[in-house]
């Protein structure tokens, strides 16, 4: 059954993980395809702008023409491929105050709802004459050459289109004496990228019903698992207790009944009928024995009376009267027990406001366990003191201790320490639940110390 459950929740958690696993895949793949929608989507949008007229015109009219022209100076060696790009740039940078007016327009006329940055870059300028070719620029980096617009890495941004101006252009060299107009052709590779900012929050916001509805769906299926775990964990224990609790009233009901048996039986023979002295023995045995099945009923039956609710008739009883009052009853009981019992009740008269039955009941219970949970030569100490407001209670005895792992327990109805043998000594495992009821019922607390094998200390504080 043990292994069955354990089994039954193994199995539960690795199907939630493989749960939980493909759940996170589906959710990654469903990242990727918004992104991708999100990004083509604002493609679409952006790349529009780069068709604009006047952007043509500032980009082949306005900065393609100068570019001839310092083409024309690099060939007659007037200046280096260096200088041809600054001045490039020079003139990029004067015409990119409007180029970034008219794009900023369009770009708010499209109502995006997010911010993107933009730009042109240069690819290549490559110069071909007759069968020579000649790389002016050539872009290999991450951070290439901007024209138009703002600067940024390539490495998260998104290609627009690329252009390619492949135009014949012209130039006068001399030769000697001789003034000559060359042509040749001229290719300009150039790119339109775009950075949308916050590209990552603004996918994740379109997947926010997405992701909550998984994170709550996880969580409330970890909930549901975890209350249908500790139901069966329960119901489990319920089981256990009930089939010990029935082994156990098995076993205490049994041995008196079989001694009532073999009593009334011998009652019967002549020969003891004859002897007094063993008629009067047999006949006090019967009335030990029924008392002790009129105890085991009462005992079952006061708990389920009392289980519920367990009401209390208090009354002011004077602390030291009561305490010796309880031991010696105790004692009395035990005349026969090899028992040393140490008493260190409080001198002050204290006035106690207790239900007395009840709470003989209680410490009854705690001092028989003292006896029935012994090893050999039983101390028991009875102490009480009066500390902050408080009254303290304390019973300790030399027994055979209780595991940590069992004190918490020991106060359960019907709980019993397996290891104690628990058919050598009798039990229902009731005593100690009824004592922390009562204890409770008067508005104090019970605490256990105990270490196995040596002993254990139970601590009553009563307020005052
Ligand atoms: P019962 O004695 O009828 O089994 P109790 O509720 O009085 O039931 O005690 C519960 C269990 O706690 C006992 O079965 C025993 O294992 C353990 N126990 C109680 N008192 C002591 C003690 N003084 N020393 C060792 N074990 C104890």
């Amino acid at each position: 059954m043990k292994r069955k459950f354990t089994l039954l929740i193994g199995v539960s958690i690795v199907a939630l993980v493989a749960l939980s696993a493909i759940q996170a895949y589906l959710i990654g793949n469903t990242y990727i395809l918004k992104k991708k929608d999100f990004l083509r989507e604002t493609d679409a949008l952006v790349s529009k702008i780069n068709d604009h007229e006047l952007l043509d015109s500032l980009y082949f009219e306005g900065w393609g023409e100068d570019l001839a022209l310092h083409i024309s100076d690099y060939k007659n060696n007037r200046i280096s491929k260096n200088e041809v790009l600054s001045r490039q740039k020079e003139k990029a940078d004067s015409l990119n105050l409007l180029y970034t007016t008219i794009f900023e327009q369009e770009l708010e006329a499209l109502d995006l709802g997010f911010e993107v940055d933009y730009h042109r870059s240069l690819e290549t300028i490559v110069v071909y004459e007759n069968t020579t070719l000649d790389t002016i620029y050539h872009n290999t980096s991450q951070t290439p050459m901007v024209l138009f617009g703002t600067n940024f890495d390539h490495d998260e941004a998104v290609n627009n289109d690329n252009s390619r101006w492949y135009s014949e252009q012209e130039y006068i060299t001399t030769q000697g004496d001789e003034v000559l107009t060359k042509t040749y052709d001229l290719e300009i590779r150039s790119a339109n990228m775009m950075l949308i900012k916050d590209w990552r929050s603004i996918v994740l916001g379109r997947m926010a019903v997405l992701l909550i509805g998984s994170i709550l769906l996880f969580f409330f299926v970890i909930g549901l698992l975890y209350y249908a775990i500790k139901g069966l964990i329960k119901q489990k224990k319920i089981a256990d207790v009930k089939t010990d609790f029935i082994n156990n009233i098995t076993h205490e009901l049994k041995t008196p009944l079989a001694t009532l048996a073999v009593a009334t039986k011998s009652l019967q023979t002549p020969a003891l009928q004859n002897n007094a002295t063993a008629f009067e023995n047999t006949l006090a045995i019967i009335v030990r024995q029924n008392t002790r099945l009129q105890k085991l009923i009462d005992q079952v039956l006061s708990n389920s009376i009392h289980g519920a609710r367990l009401v209390l008739h208090k009354e002011s009883v004077v602390d030291n009267h009561f305490f010796n009052a309880v031991i010696q009853d105790f004692k009395l009981s035990h005349q026969h027990a090899q028992m040393t019992l140490i008493q260190e009740i409080y001198a002050p008269e204290v006035l106690l406001r207790i239900d007395r039955f009840h709470m003989t009941t209680a410490l009854l219970n705690i001092l028989e366990n003292a006896v029935k949970y012994a090893k050999e030569d039983i101390v028991i100490k009875v102490n009480t003191k009066v500390k902050n407001n408080q009254y303290h209670i304390q019973i300790a005895d030399n027994g055979i201790g209780i595991s940590p792992k069992e004190q918490e327990a020991i106060f359960e109805k019907f709980h019993r320490v397996v290891d104690s043998n628990i058919h050598d000594v009798k039990g229902l495992g009731l005593g100690l639940y009824f004592t922390k009821q009562i204890i409770q019922a008067h508005h104090a607390s019970i605490h256990l110390s105990s270490t196995l094998g040596q002993g254990s200390s139970f601590n009553i504080i009563l307020p005052l």
